[in-house]
């Protein structure tokens, strides 16, 4: 009987050490994670300036019948973005002088995205490990 209850004791020991352990990485690495995500967070910064799609360039006719156009003489080269909606690629002119800020603004819809899988990454691995904030 008092083999058994030291056994219980040596065994409960050995777990606590063990599970003790376990949660002393796992908060090491909590810690990790939680501090990559905060960093990758202050880095989304101007979340107004976005513009998604490809920018082009074509020319183009218009509606008037008699305009040089019909005769070759297309309008243009304009400016365009093609953007997937609901499976459908859609084209939206782009004014000549909004050309430069709409190829920033695509870089920095990129580089959101691009944070934002970054920090979804990170989350999924403290799911993993069985938290997401501070619960
Ligand atoms: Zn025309």
């Amino acid at each position: 009987m008092l083999d058994i209850q030291i056994l219980i004791v040596y065994l409960n020991v050995i777990y606590n050490v063990k599970i003790g352990g376990i949660m002393k990485i796992d908060k090491r690495k909590i810690a990790g994670l939680k501090r990559r995500r905060k960093n990758l967070v202050e880095k989304l910064v101007n979340l107004h300036a976005v513009m998604p799609g490809s920018l082009y360039k074509r020319f183009t006719e218009c509606g008037n019948a008699n305009c040089r156009c019909k005769k070759g003489q297309r309008h243009g080269p304009h400016y365009y973005i093609a953007v997937m909606m609901e499976g459908r690629q859609r084209q939206f002119y782009v004014p000549d002088h909004l050309s430069d800020k709409v190829k920033q603004w695509q870089d920095n819809y990129k580089h959101i995205q691009d944070l934002l899988h970054q920090i979804a990454s990170i989350n999924r691995e403290l799911m993993r490990i069985g938290i997401l904030d501070d619960e």
